[in-house]
């Protein structure tokens, strides 16, 4: 087999990685956890060899989980397995913990990183899903030189097409706020028990109850893949917004998806009808699951592991 990379870089700031993606001028590519980059360059009969990799797992404030103030900033490099384990994180962003805790075994959660997971823009990517339900933003540090904190939707182009350039820019964290009183998340899916790398369907849902603790007054909703990017499903969002926790909420909620949300058949995972009837089965569980952790303010990530 011909030689996949030419030279292998571990830098150890943002600027030197930046540095190194601009010198080699479009030749060399970033590695993080290489779950997915790995396989794309062995079998994925695009771009074959790269002149370098650069690899960001060593750039200090890359791999740091930082709560502040109410807020976290997760660094792209994190892996799911150092998600998973932050305690902060299990209780102000349950649903990213328990989708980073079914991310394929513990070997892949183990080196692949939240980074890799966004920057590969695959509409089911489960980490992805939790992040748009979060409302996170980005941190890109572009290969011009400009660095900026960007709504983490406005990346995705397409299916595994990000604006982030990876062998230009590079992605170095995340922020969004920790859910805090009278505010929940949740996230489940349903995965076919055979070794595909992404979900038949998932489904990250953030929601805030009023003083009561009866209505919704705020809710975000992520159910992924049902279009080409990853994105809220806005329909659902607006039949929760005021209303009562309970059956009639849930059953309009889930009336809006079957209405506005229709994904697409995959011939490797289901078909769309499948995963239309998923939807409604994923609302159910997780909407009152959030709204249940919102108003108790106890919440403890379930089904990690169970990937
Ligand atoms: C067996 C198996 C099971 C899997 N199961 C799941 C699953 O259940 N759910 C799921 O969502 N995914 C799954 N995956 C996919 C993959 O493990 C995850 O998406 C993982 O988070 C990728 O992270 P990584 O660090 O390994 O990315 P890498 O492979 O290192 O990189 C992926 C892509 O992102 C780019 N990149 C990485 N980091 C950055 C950065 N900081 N800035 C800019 N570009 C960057 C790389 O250049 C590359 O193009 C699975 C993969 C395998 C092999």
């Amino acid at each position: 087999m011909s030689q996949l990379w030419q030279t292998y870089h571990l830098p150890s700031t943002v600027e030197e990685a930046v540095d190194l993606l601009t010198n080699f001028a479009g030749g060399a590519r970033i590695i993080a956890g290489g779950t997915d980059l790995m396989i794309d360059l062995r079998f994925g009969g695009g771009h074959a060899t790269f002149d370098a990799l650069v690899d960001v797992t060593r750039v200090a404030e890359m791999i740091q989980i930082t709560p502040n103030d109410g807020w976290c900033v997760v660094g792209a490099a994190a892996t799911h397995t150092a998600v998973v384990g932050n305690r902060d994180l299990e209780h102000g962003a349950t649903c990213l913990v328990e989708s980073c805790g079914v991310v394929g075994g513990p070997q892949v959660r183990n080196v692949g990183t939240l980074g890799g997971n966004v920057a590969h823009a695959l509409p089911a990517a489960d980490g992805t899903t939790s992040l748009v339900a979060l409302d996170a933003e980005a941190d890109v540090a572009w290969g011009d030189g400009r660095r900026e904190w960007l709504p983490i939707a406005s990346l995705f182009r397409g299916p595994g097409i990000s604006a982030v350039d990876s062998s230009r820019d590079v992605l170095v964290a995340f922020r969004f706020r920790l859910s805090g009183e009278r505010e929940g998340s949740a996230f489940k899916r349903i995965m076919r028990p055979q070794g595909v790398a992404l979900p038949v369907l998932g489904c990250a849902v953030w929601v805030r109850l009023d003083e009561s603790r009866q209505r919704y007054e705020d809710a975000r909703v992520c159910l992924s893949p049902v279009a080409a990017t990853p994105v809220r499903a806005d329909a659902v969002e607006a039949e929760l917004r005021g209303q009562p926790v309970g059956e009639a909420s849930l059953s309009a909620a889930v009336a809006a998806a079957y209405a506005t949300l229709h994904p697409r058949t995959s011939k490797y995972r289901a078909t769309g009808e499948y995963r239309e009837h998923m939807m409604e089965t994923l609302l159910r569980r997780a909407l009152p699951l959030a709204a249940e952790r919102a108003r108790t303010g106890v919440a403890s990530a379930e089904g990690v592991g169970m990937g």
